[in-house]
C-alpha cells in the first residue's frame, strides 16, 4: 500500500468552525424555532459591488465570442490587474512595488499555506497566538511543528503571545526564528500595528536574516493615520518580507476567490550549498508549476474595483461592516465586557466574563442571546479566556445581536 504523509496524520482531528458548525446544531435540534444570528465565521455578507458585476458581466460575453476568448492566462496573473495594484495599492502610497513582483491568486489562504513550498523544510517557524490556523496548520503538514504538545502549542514553532497584558503587540522571538508570520490588522484580534511597532520587526528581520510573512488581508480596513497599509513602507522590508493580500474581505470576494503576493526581487534565501537564491524566482516556478492563475472573468472583476467608481463602492462597503464593527464595540462596552479590536478591523475581540473560558462563553452566548460567536482558544493558547465577534454581518443583524447580548447574564 501507498505510504502518506503522517505529518497530516498529526493535525487534530477537529477544526475550529467544524466544531462551533456541530455545537450549533446540536443546539438548533433541541431548539427548533430558534432564531440564531452566526457572527463566528468570518464570511462576508454583501453582495459583489456594481463597478466589479459589470465587468465580470461583460468579460462573460467575451469569453462568449471566438474573437475575445481567453484561455489560459499568465500563471502570476494578468497585467491589466497587476499594473492596477502596482499603481494604486503602493505606487500612490509612495511605495515601489514591480508589476513582475506581484502574482495574482486565488486567495491569501492559498498563498499563505503555499508559500511554504519554497522554504526550508527545516525552517524554524514563528507565530503569534493567537493566530490565523491557517499558518500553523500549513507547517505541521510540511513536518516543521514538530509534535503538539498538551498545552496546546507545537514543539517546533515558537509561538509570540498576544494577550490584554501586552496589548496585543508581540515580543521579537527569543528563540531565532527564520520565518515568522505577522497578521496586521489582526485576525482575530482585530488589533493593528503601529508604523513604529512595525518598524521594529523589520528592523529585527534585518538585523537577524528572517523572512516574514506579512499577511495584510484586512488593510481595506485600516482607518487610523498612523497604521501602515503596508509593511512596504517602512524602509528595507522589500528585503526581509513578503506581503499577501486578498480582495474577499476588501470586495466581497470570499467565493469568487482572488487576492495577491508580493515577493520583492531583492529577497533572497540560501539553497543547501550557500548559493543565494531569489524568492521572487522560486515562487513563479513554484506558481507555473502548480497553479494555472486566476480566472480571466474574476480578475476583470478585482480590475474594476480600482476604477473611480469600483473605490467608492468599496469604500461603502467598508464604511457600512465598520459601523458594524462601532455599533458591537459599544454595545458591549456599555455592558461593561472589555472589548479590543473593531477599530482598523473588521473583528472584535472580546475578553470572557470573570475566568470563563472561551467555550463556556460560547455555549453562554448562544444559548442566553441566541448569538454564535468564535471561541478565542481555537485560534491559539493565547486566546483562551477570549472571543471573537465579527463585524460581516447585516446592519439590522447587528443591531439585533447587539440588543440580545445586552441581555447577558454577567453576575
Ligand atoms: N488571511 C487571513 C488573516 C484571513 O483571516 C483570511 C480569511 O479569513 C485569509 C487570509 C483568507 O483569505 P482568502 O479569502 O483570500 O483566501
Amino acid at each position: 500500500m501507498i505510504r502518506i504523509n503522517d505529518n497530516f496524520t498529526r493535525l487534530p482531528i477537529s477544526y475550529l468552525f467544524s466544531e462551533v458548525a456541530q455545537r450549533i446544531d446540536r443546539f438548533k435540534e433541541a431548539n427548533p424555532s430558534a432564531d440564531i444570528i452566526r457572527m463566528g465565521i468570518g464570511d462576508v455578507t454583501l453582495p459583489i459591488c456594481g463597478a466589479a458585476v459589470n465587468a465580470m458581466h461583460k468579460a462573460v460575453g467575451e469569453q462568449a465570442d471566438a474573437n475575445t476568448f481567453h484561455g489560459y492566462g499568465p500563471e502570476q496573473g494578468y497585467d491589466f490587474l497587476r499594473r492596477k495594484i502596482a499603481d494604486v495599492d503602493y505606487r500612490r502610497r509612495g511605495i515601489d512595488v514591480a508589476v513582475d513582483e506581484i502574482f495574482i491568486s486565488d486567495g491569501a489562504k492559498s498563498d499563505t499555506g503555499n508559500i511554504g513550498d519554497i522554504l526550508g523544510t527545516d525552517s524554524r517557524i514563528a507565530v503569534t497566538d493567537p493566530v490565523y490556523p491557517v499558518y500553523v496548520d500549513t507547517n505541521v503538514m510540511a513536518g516543521r511543528a514538530g509534535t503538539l504538545e498538551a498545552d496546546g502549542h507545537w514543539s517546533e514553532i515558537e509561538y509570540l503571545e498576544c494577550t490584554a497584558e501586552n496589548d496585543f503587540i508581540p515580543s521579537l522571538p527569543a528563540k531565532s526564528p527564520d520565518v515568522i508570520y505577522l497578521c496586521y490588522p489582526n485576525n482575530p484580534t482585530g488589533t493593528a500595528l503601529t508604523y513604529s511597532q512595525l518598524a521594529k520587526w523589520v528592523e529585527y528581520a534585518r538585523a537577524n536574516n528572517v523572512l516574514i510573512l506579512f499577511d495584510s488581508a484586512y488593510e481595506a480596513y485600516i482607518r487610523q493615520p498612523d497604521i501602515p497599509h503596508s509593511i512596504y513602507e517602512i524602509p528595507g522590508a522589500k528585503d526581509v518580507a513578503i506581503e499577501f493580500r486578498s480582495f474577499s474581505k476588501t470586495a466581497g470576494f470570499t467565493g469568487l476567490r482572488c487576492g495577491y503576493t508580493v515577493v520583492p526581487r531583492s529577497l533572497e534565501g540560501l539553497s543547501a550549498d550557500g548559493t543565494k537564491i531569489k524568492l521572487n524566482a522560486l515562487w513563479r516556478r513554484r506558481q507555473c508549476t502548480k497553479f494555472n492563475g486566476a480566472s480571466y472573468v474574476v480578475q476583470r472583476g478585482a480590475e474594476a474595483l480600482y476604477s473611480e467608481e469600483g473605490q467608492l463602492q468599496v469604500k461603502e462597503m467598508i464604511d457600512y461592516y465598520m459601523r458594524n464593527a462601532t455599533l458591537l464595540r459599544d454595545g458591549l462596552h456599555d455592558i461593561g465586557l472589555e472589548t479590543f479590536g473593531g477599530i482598523n478591523a473588521p473583528y472584535i475581540w472580546l475578553k470572557t466574563p470573570g475566568s470563563m473560558s472561551s467555550w463556556d462563553f460560547f455555549d453562554k452566548l448562544l444559548e442566553e442571546c441566541l448569538v454564535a460567536g468564535t471561541p478565542g482558544s481555537g485560534f491559539g493558547p493565547a486566546g483562551e479566556g477570549y472571543f471573537r465577534l465579527t463585524a460581516f454581518g447585516h446592519f439590522d443583524q447587528t443591531k439585533e445581536a447587539v440588543k440580545r447580548i445586552k441581555r447577558l447574564k454577567l453576575n
